[in-house]
């Protein structure tokens, strides 16, 4: 069988390393160049030199929000004494990987995928431009199957604000931030307050004047910022200099930073695809992976407030079982399954992209695969009950059930 995966992110990497192991053919398609996806840290925002947008979103002065021990591939340990560690240790951790197992031989870099079709027998069309200078080619190939690994933070979630475009400071969503020293002296407004957004809070508190951090879900446990920090509930709206909040009052702004995060973004699958993005919501993709409608697509990584490196291994497992013949589901009964999990997550309040250990349960059952460590589960809710941001804390995993602090 031949598969191809999109993208050399980590999810990439590890669905490359698993389908080698099973002897397929694989081959990635990769349309910067290098692995590691939004790990590689970049000056530029916008466009590349090649034409293409720039979706490497990590900061200067970022550290992980989970500790490296959540974010090791499986059988994969990812060394050091810190647990929270930087963008150039993960990079490092994923070039180890990629040595280790030899994946580099079958990545095409620079090789952007445009699009993807079904063709009759389940096989694929995918057409891949070559980048590189000078050629810019159209590439036509085709594969059994194919693995979607694009990330999930490529398309900024921008939402409307009365009176945004009388405001006459500047305006950006967090994909193009860097460094705080744009900010310096300015009275910024800091929308949303996910991980990225509470982090350069407070990061823009060391240099700017004032930092508004306008949000709707509660804070994160227990953080703490300083001074020049006013938190406020949402936006009423925008005037030239200034924003209204819907208690009332009002600030004097220069700058607004929207970290109000991204939507998935499929561009180059066509409607026979049948992939349906709604309400910020990938339908129909069986157990979150397997796409219902043509059972040899997989896309990783959807459910994200999880462990995701971890989680990419089962979920490659979990498809590869299914390409293997391991277990059989129809189409109406992965339709039907997908509709559940929404309407699940709906009645208890829990966000979609949310998953915990009920669902690596659900995936190695219907699979017959094996399950992920229950001390990766625990780990997780440890560090969401401390809250995040504090780093203060080193883990080691002692064995499949249980950590320790070091
Ligand atoms: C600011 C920030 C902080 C984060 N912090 C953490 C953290 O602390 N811990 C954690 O576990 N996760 C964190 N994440 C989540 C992070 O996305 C994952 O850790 C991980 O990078 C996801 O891997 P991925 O391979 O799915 O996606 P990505 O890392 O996004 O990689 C996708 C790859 O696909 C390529 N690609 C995209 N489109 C195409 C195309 N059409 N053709 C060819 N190639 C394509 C891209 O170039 C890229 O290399 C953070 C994310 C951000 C943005």
């Amino acid at each position: 069988m031949k598969i191809a995966v999109i993208g050399a992110g980590p999810a990439g990497l590890c669905a490359l390393k698993t389908c080698l192991d099973e002897n397929f053919n694989c081959d990635v398609f990769e349309k910067s160049g290098v692995i590691g996806g939004v790990w590689n840290y970049n000056e530029k925002i916008g466009i590349d030199e090649f034409g293409i947008p720039i979706h490497n979103s990590v900061y200067e002065e970022l550290r992980t929000n989970l500790p490296k021990e959540l974010m090791q591939f499986e059988n994969f340990p990812f060394k050091g004494p810190l647990s929270f560690v930087y963008p150039p240790d993960v990079i490092n951790y994923v070039n180890k990987y990629a040595d280790a197992f030899n994946l580099l031989p079958h990545i095409q870099f620079h090789k952007n995928v445009e699009e993807i079709r079904p063709l009759p027998n389940n096989r694929w069309k995918i057409i891949i431009r070559d980048l590189k200078p000078m050629k810019q080619e159209l590439i036509i190939c085709e594969y059994d199957a194919v693995v979607i690994c694009v990330g999930n933070f490529n398309k900024p979630f921008i939402p409307s604000f009365k009176g945004l475009d009388k405001f006459k400071g500047s305006i950006r969503h967090s994909i193009t931030y860097r460094k705080a020293d744009l900010y310096k002296n300015g009275k910024v407004l800091l929308v949303g307050s996910g991980p990225s957004g509470s982090d350069i809070t407070r990061q823009l508190s060391k240099v700017a004047e004032k930092v508004i951090l306008s949000h709707r879900s509660p804070l994160e446990n227990n953080i703490t910022f300083s001074e020049n920090v006013k938190t406020k509930p949402e936006i009423a709206e925008f005037r030239e200099n200034t924003v209204l909040f819907i208690d009332g009052t009002e600030e004097d702004i220069t700058d607004v930073l929207l970290c109000t995060g991204y939507l998935f973004d499929y561009p180059f699958l066509t409607n026979e695809c049948g992939i349906e993005v709604e309400d910020n919501y990938v339908k129909y993709l069986y157990k979150q992976i397997i796409n219902a409608k043509h059972p040899t697509m997989a896309i990783l990584g959807v459910p994200h407030t999880t462990f995701l490196f971890i989680m990419f291994g089962i979920q490659i497992r979990f498809f590869i079982a299914y390409l293997k013949g391991q277990f059989t589901a129809s189409k109406e009964t992965m339709i039907d399954d997908a509709i559940l999990f929404q309407k699940r997550q709906k009645e208890k309040g829990v966000s979609l992209s949310r998953v915990n250990h009920e669902y690596y349960d659900d995936l190695s059952e219907t699979a017959k695969i094996p399950n992920l460590p229950s001390v990766c589960q625990k780990l997780f809710d440890h560090v969401e009950d401390i809250g995040i941001l504090k780093f203060q804390e080193n883990y080691k995993i002692l064995n499949d059930q249980e950590f320790i602090i070091v």
